[in-house]
């Protein structure tokens, strides 16, 4: 049975207040989402009864924290159907778990002209770290495109010709955060394991959004952030295939991550803790084990059918109402993502406008700037639904985008098709 969403509300004080005289209606949930009271009373409880360092402490408190961090870890391992607990490193999110795993696997394996795979709709997180890698290794970067237009599908006509066996990883997101656009991950990891390549999915966008499972993708890296799924920010998971993180060498060096030492050299601990140097962060890990429960308690796919039932229902209400603005990304597959422009308007314009009635809306090349030049454009608004927002909600959006759309009566009159 669906979870009462409207009931869901009141476990998110942040959604409670009122924004330039109107009740928020927070629809920048791609950026980063709103924390229910869990999360938040987790934290408080952690730095209120249980906050000491980790591993190394034999008092009671130290022993507590020591067992809520690695009961999180087992935590994330059960959210993503893992294997072992020593294939979940805890990092400070996507980003983090990229450069990772470009600079301990990729230093450690790519020579010159082999080849990083990547699509043309990557967050600059999944794209900066490799073309690091690149200039480091002479390593080539090679791109799966997308599909002239706004559909924002990968061209998947053109996978075995940029997948060839030179390619040593393919990195791709999971869910574009501009277009919003599902990408079928289990098939790109299916088809790079029959060249010897490996995967790496970038899940900042599906993680909390739609259901996930490690082994059935059959990917060898997966990364999320914590703060885009209910939990704190700083904290995020780096999933990684056991005989990837086991050969892999530590990325940074320090306290915790070691077997021994000696003023000359050291010999690491194995995975996860090879991986964690330093205090980790200890209470936005278990705070974010508490919303993968809270996520779970509501259902995975359930929190999907919502998300995509309002992005559907805001697509077809632009499309059918709105005449003239521009939609990117496809009708079908789409998950909770939805950006659009209107011509004439710049995006932080509509953003603004937006923020007079209450919505938080986000507007600018999402740090997307190759695709937005592709897409021959600088900027777009966008609207990210989760499973808190409501079809109230839409129609308030809705209503503030015809207001919005006043301010540019020209563009409108020059735009407006003829059977409109
Ligand atoms: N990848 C995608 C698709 C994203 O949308 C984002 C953030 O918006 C990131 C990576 C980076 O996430 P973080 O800033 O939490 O590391």
């Amino acid at each position: 049975m669906s979870p009462s969403w409207k009931n869901i509300r009141a476990d998110f004080p942040a959604l409670h207040q009122q924004v330039n005289g109107k009740p928020l209606v927070y629809l920048d949930n791609a950026a980063t989402s709103q924390k229910p009271q869990c999360v938040i009373d987790t934290l408080t409880r952690y730095y209120t009864q249980d906050n000491a360092n980790i591993h190394r402490g034999i008092h009671a408190l130290s022993i507590r924290a020591t067992d809520a961090y690695e009961k999180a870890r087992k935590r994330a391992l059960k959210f993503l159907n893992a294997a072992s607990p020593a294939d979940i490193v805890f990092t400070a999110g996507t980003t983090d778990s990229v450069n990772l795993v470009a600079n301990s696997w990729g230093n450690e394996n790519l020579k010159e002209n082999d080849v990083i795979l990547l699509t043309e709709m990557e967050h600059h997180s999944n794209l900066v770290p490799w073309q690091l890698l690149a200039k480091r290794t002479g390593a080539k970067l090679r791109f799966l495109p997308v599909v002239p237009g706004d559909t924002g599908l990968l061209d998947l006509t053109k996978l075995s010709k940029v997948l060839t066996p030179e390619v040593r990883i393919f990195a791709f997101t999971h869910v574009s955060n501009t277009l919003g656009v599902i990408n079928p991950a289990a098939e790109l990891c299916a088809a790079a394991r029959k060249v010897g390549a490996l995967t790496l999915v970038d899940a900042a966008q599906s993680a909390g959004h739609i259901p996930l499972d490690v082994q059935q993708l059959g990917c060898d890296f997966f990364v999320l952030s914590g703060h885009k799924m209910c939990g704190p920010t700083g904290i995020g998971v780096l999933y990684g295939r056991a005989p990837h993180l086991d050969k892999m060498p530590p990325y940074r060096g320090g306290g915790s991550m070691i077997k021994s030492v000696s003023y000359f050299e050291s010999q690491w601990a194995p995975s996860p803790a090879k991986f964690e140097a330093g205090t980790p962060n200890i209470a936005d890990a278990i705070a974010l084990a508490r919303a993968m429960d809270y996520l779970d308690s509501l259902g995975r796919e359930a929190i999907a059918q919502h998300d995509k039932k309002l992005a559907a229902l805001a697509y077809v209400r632009i499309m059918t109402e709105i005449p003239g603005i521009r939609i990117l990304g496809p009708a079908q597959h789409r998950s909770s993502v939805l950006s659009f422009v209107i011509p004439g308007a710049h995006a932080h314009d509509v953003v603004t406008l937006a923020d007079q009635d209450g919505i938080a809306l986000r507007g600018g090349h999402h740090c997307n700037q190759p695709l937005m030049r592709k897409l021959g454009l600088t900027s777009t608004s966008r609207a990210s639904f989760y499973f808190y927002n409501t079809e109230e909600e839409v129609e308030r959006f809705i209503l503030s985008l015809k207001r919005i759309q006043k301010f540019f009566p020209l563009w409108c009159q020059a735009n407006t098709p003829p059977d409109a």
